[in-house]
């Protein structure tokens, strides 16, 4: 999974499946479930920590060509999950549609950016999501409207569910307007963020009416490191993985950084990377039938 994550981290997947289509999608998840076999899938793996036992499963990508189809009907546009988000943002607020400027400098699939509702305090890829295209464990498939979805900070109600494809609503713009935020937001995290370095983004969601990385800063953590992996000094949410750090040493820092910020602030910080990490049986588990 080293090739496959931004962290550059993680043992080995047993099998990998790149489907065709969606028909060829829900015959594999039709027949894992029958198997007991567990699934996981992964967009551009810019928020997922695969343990080093890596992940004994299917682990699923959508970068067919089926799936990285975009269909543009006036203000109104259906992508699909494997589209990489963040030259399609560009490219849409460079042609004067609104909506997707905060996405600049997110690196994400359509499909993880829906799962994950990416975003910050510029907007949330929710923002402009009308219906999701998902597929279930039993293989079938349905259109799911945005508001039942519950999309909220970093989290939606797609658990279980694989993403084929989103219909986003952009209305027109100005193009010299998106144009200008798109460029501002990219630069703002180009100054801000350790982009060029391994990493999942931020590593904890911020707890209410806290910065997660302030609080880390405030504790006096920033370049702290376990093995290979620090606190960024860039920014303090971000942990980065050297060249020989293990998914292991990421983990144990997670838990260095919890346990000062709690000691410190009496604050609990979620983590908001998924981490694959094996269960007490050994096996890692997605879905449960
Ligand atoms: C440098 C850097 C900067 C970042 N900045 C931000 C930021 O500003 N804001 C922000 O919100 N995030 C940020 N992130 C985190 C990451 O970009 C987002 O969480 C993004 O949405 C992950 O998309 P992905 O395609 O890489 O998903 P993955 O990391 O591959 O997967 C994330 C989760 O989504 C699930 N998933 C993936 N594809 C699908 C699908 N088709 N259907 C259902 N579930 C799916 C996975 O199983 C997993 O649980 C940053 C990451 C990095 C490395």
């Amino acid at each position: 999974m080293t090739k496959l994550t931004w962290f550059r981290l993680g043992g080995r997947a047993r099998y990998l499946f790149r489907p065709r289509d969606e028909k060829q999608l829900s015959k594999l998840l039709l027949c894992t479930r029958r198997e007991g076999v567990p699934v996981k899938v992964l967009g551009a793996g810019a928020n997922v920590l695969v343990s080093d036992d890596g992940f004994d499963g299917v682990v699923v990508r959508l970068d067919a060509p089926a799936f990285k189809r975009v269909l543009q009907d006036g203000d109104r546009c259906r992508v699909g999950a494997g589209v990489d988000l963040m030259p399609f943002a560009r490219e849409q607020s460079y042609e004067g549609r609104t909506g997707l400027e905060c996405m600049a400098g997110i690196p994400a699939t359509v499909g993880g950016a829906t799962r994950m509702n990416a975003g910050g305090a510029h907007g949330e890829f929710s923002d402009v999501v009308k219906t999701v295209r998902v597929v279930s464990r039993d293989g079938t498939t349905e259109d799911r409207p945005s508001d039942v979805l519950e999309f909220g900070y970093r989290r939606s109600k797609l658990d279980g569910l694989i993403v084929t494809s989103v219909e986003l609503e952009l209305p027109d713009g100005d193009p010299q307007r998106t144009r200008n935020r798109f460029d501002e937001i990219m630069a703002g995290k180009v100054e801000s963020q350790p982009i060029a370095e391994n990493s999942a983004g931020c590593i904890f969601k911020n707890p209410p009416g806290h910065a997660a990385g302030a609080l880390i800063d405030r504790a006096g953590l920033k370049g702290t490191s376990v093995g290979d992996a620090s606190v960024s000094e860039r920014h303090a949410n971000f942990i980065v993985a050297g060249k020989s750090a293990t998914a292991s040493d990421v983990i144990a820092l997670i838990d260095v950084v919890r346990e000062r910020v709690s000691k410190e602030f009496d604050i609990d910080l979620e983590v908001e990377v998924d981490i694959w990490r094996p269960t007490t049986q050994g096996s890692l588990v997605l879905w449960r039938s």
